[in-house]
């Protein structure tokens, strides 16, 4: 029998960039800047930092791997710390948004995107790295685009900085052209035949339709896993539960079914679990967000069950509204998903709509950046040094009007000043981890002396799914919500929520009572944890209190960072935002549902049907002059008559 080291040995070894060792590491080590294509599951990730550890590149500064997941961060650092014999963190570690887990021996760093752009505002030449790695390039995600410029611009500096671009699709003559003609290495790939199935029409309900498929092929096809693409948490938590139930109605002779989900909140212990292998005589059902497209490969997948959708964040500049949607993928996308079904043998790809709606997917994802609000990157770019953001060297040069207006709502929250420099609260605001609006929201709790509720507030709503609600047991869980609700809206229901957890010291029976999920209420806790230590760090005092007697603080804090998230009650009961006058309704999570009041501030809208808004709280119109003067002074006069 193999040893567990022999075996893990023998597995990358088996991988097309391991064949290709000999070329990239001479590639790398000839060019400044090397561009590397390979499919899906080739090696990229796992195996080239290893390669150039080898072969010394981490004798004067360590390697850094971005991932626009952190999941993928996550797992992949978790994998290479194993293949390297050492213990996660100390040779290979992993950083990302509210956990770091490397040390001073880390040569082998996997990040987000983010954590990396967020070194550089104390490190501009990021000088501890003699390599890095732009992974998942395809992708086009805002930050990674924001580090294409910001490398670029480095290693005009820093001749020795080695810059390697890795992407999983073939057009690479684009990353070619903006690095000043860089070599493009293309890694062999091995892929089967894939069989992709449409169906004739188009399908009502797509989380339906992935169930009564996966019970269909489960009782018809051989054995293989299947891997379901879906948009996000929550669909993920309700199919699984819906197969679950489902399942135990099995004849007895059919296979068992497994489900595992993974997504970004998904603890990190349960998302070593889609790795493992199912048990003899099972087959496993793994309900992936778009992670499992291209950043992590999972053995065993036959069976692809493509939905066609994902959940993107979009932005429009011209009433700077920004909400998250679900949205048809590219052609590019639903190749790569199908190729998931053909790594190991030929598979198959169901994709839950039509022929027709295939052929009118557009070629490929837009880039993130010309869809979404740049008020983060814009603040991050300031504070790295570049005033100049609109002549910034972009890959693709976002519009014009979605540039101004991050400069204008930075401005509007005080992030910058009249010269468009970088003011005393911009500075400290990019320093935090956080989105410029809640960076602004934890801030003001100094002021208005709530710091340790504002935390609170704030972890909570960065964990999607605090209730859940079982279909069968929707009345009870509707009760067991009054329990906590403060009548002033979402937030403080959620604050109601997280001081009761801690009362029962997070007992589990306790949280199945009352229809909450322990692992959300858990992340919470460790979230809270994080933001308390980056917030003192700035010399924060995050124990202030304003007592149960003035929660109206709390909303006032919110409201000076989401300011331009209000929404007004018109006469026929629907709502009008006050920016940019677009029709929202409030969306029936929310526990002020029916009770409709006249003006209100939501933290995101969701666009699915109509545009809801989401975690939403009863403000005085007032506030706004208080909060937001310069913003508001108009509008709030006006709605105040
Ligand atoms: P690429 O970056 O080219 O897509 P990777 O380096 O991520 O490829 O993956 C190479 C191989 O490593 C995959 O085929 C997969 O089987 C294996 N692998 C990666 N991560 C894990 C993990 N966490 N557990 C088990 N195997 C893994
Ligand atoms: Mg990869």
């Amino acid at each position: 029998l193999r040893s567990k080291k022999e075996e893990l040995q023998a597995q990358r070894e088996a991988l097309p960039c391991y064949e290709a060792r000999d070329n990239i590491t001479a590639a790398i080590m000839a060019n400044q800047t090397t561009i590397i294509v390979g499919e899906t599951g080739s090696g990229k990730t796992t195996q080239i930092p290893q390669f150039l550890y080898e072969a010394g590149l981490t004798k004067n500064g360590i390697i850094a791997i971005t991932q626009p997941r952190r999941v993928a961060a996550i797992s992949i650092a978790k994998r290479v710390s194993e293949e390297m014999g050492t213990r996660l963190g100390d040779k290979v570690g992993y950083s990302i948004r509210f956990d770091d887990t490397t040390a001073p021996s880390t040569k082998i760093k996997y990040m987000t995107d983010g954590m990396l752009l967020r070194e550089l505002l104390s490190d501009t030449k990021l000088e501890k790295y003699s390599v890095i790695i732009l992974d998942e390039a395809h992708e086009r995600t805002l930050r990674t685009d924001i580090l294409f410029g910001m490398v670029k611009g480095i290693q005009k500096e820093r001749k020795d900085l080695k810059i390697i671009v890795m992407s999983a699709t073939l057009n690479a003559e684009r990353f070619s052209q903006y690095f000043d003609g860089a070599e493009i290495l293309y890694v062999a790939g091995r892929q089967f035949p894939v069989r992709a199935f449409a169906p004739g029409a188009q399908l009502e309900d797509y989380v339906d339709a992935a169930l009564v498929t996966t019970f269909q092929l489960h009782q018809e096809e051989p054995k293989g896993d299947f891997l379901v693409f879906l948009t996000g948490q929550e669909e993920i938590d309700n199919l699984q539960k819906l197969i679950e139930e489902q399942a135990r109605d099995l004849p007895p002779k059919c296979p068992k079914l497994l489900v595992c989900p993974i997504y970004a909140k998904l603890p990190t212990d349960q998302q070593t679990r889609v790795f493992n292998p199912a048990p003899p005589g099972t087959r496993k059902v793994i309900l992936a967000t778009n992670v499992a497209e291209t950043s992590i490969t999972i053995s065993g997948i036959r069976y692809v069950i493509d939905t066609g959708v994902s959940k993107v964040r979009s932005f429009n500049a011209k009433t700077g509204m920004e909400s998250l949607t679900v949205q048809p993928i590219s052609k590019a996308s639903a190749q790569q998903r199908s190729g998931r079904a053909g790594r190991e043998a030929p598979g198959f790809c169901y994709r839950l709509y039509t022929q027709a709606a295939y052929e009118g997917l557009s070629e490929e994802t837009e880039p993130e950046i010309m869809r979404c609000n740049l008020a983060s990157v814009v603040l991050m770019l300031k504070a790295s040094g570049v005033d100049d953001v609109l002549g910034f060297d972009y890959m693709d040069k976002p519009s014009r009007t979605s540039i101004v207006r991050a400069l204008e709502q930075l401005y509007a929250l005080g992030a910058l000043n009249d010269e468009g420099g970088l003011s005393e609260l911009g500075q400290q605001m990019a320093e935090l981890p956080l989105d410029p609006v809640y960076s602004k929201v934890l801030l003001q709790s100094v002021k208005y002396k709530c710091t340790k509720e504002v935390l609170t507030v704030i972890a909570m709503l960065s964990v999607d799914l605090i209730f859940f609600s079982p279909n069968d047991k929707r009345e009870q869980a509707g009760q067991a919500k009054k329990r906590f609700m403060n009548y002033d809206g979402d937030h403080l229901t959620l604050l109601n929520v997280f001081s009761s957890f801690q009362t029962v010291h997070g007992d589990a029976a306790w949280c199945a009572e009352n229809f909450i999920s322990a692992r959300s209420l858990k992340q919470v806790q460790d979230i809270r944890r994080q933001l308390v230590s980056f917030t003192s760090r700035q010399g924060i005092d995050t124990t202030v209190s304003c007592g149960t007697d003035n929660l109206e603080a709390v909303l006032k804090c919110f409201l000076s960072g989401c300011f331009q998230n209000v929404a007004m009650r018109t006469p026929d009961g629907s709502y009008k935002t006050l920016v940019g006058n677009q029709a929202v309704y409030i969306h029936p999570s929310s526990v002020l549902f029916l009770k409709k009041p006249d003006a209100v501030v939501y933290n995101e809208l969701m666009h699915t049907t109509k545009q809801y808004m989401r975690n939403i709280s009863i403000i005085q119109p007032q506030w706004l002059l208080d909060v937001a003067p310069q913003y508001y002074g108009r509008a709030a006069a006006r709605t105040t008559g």
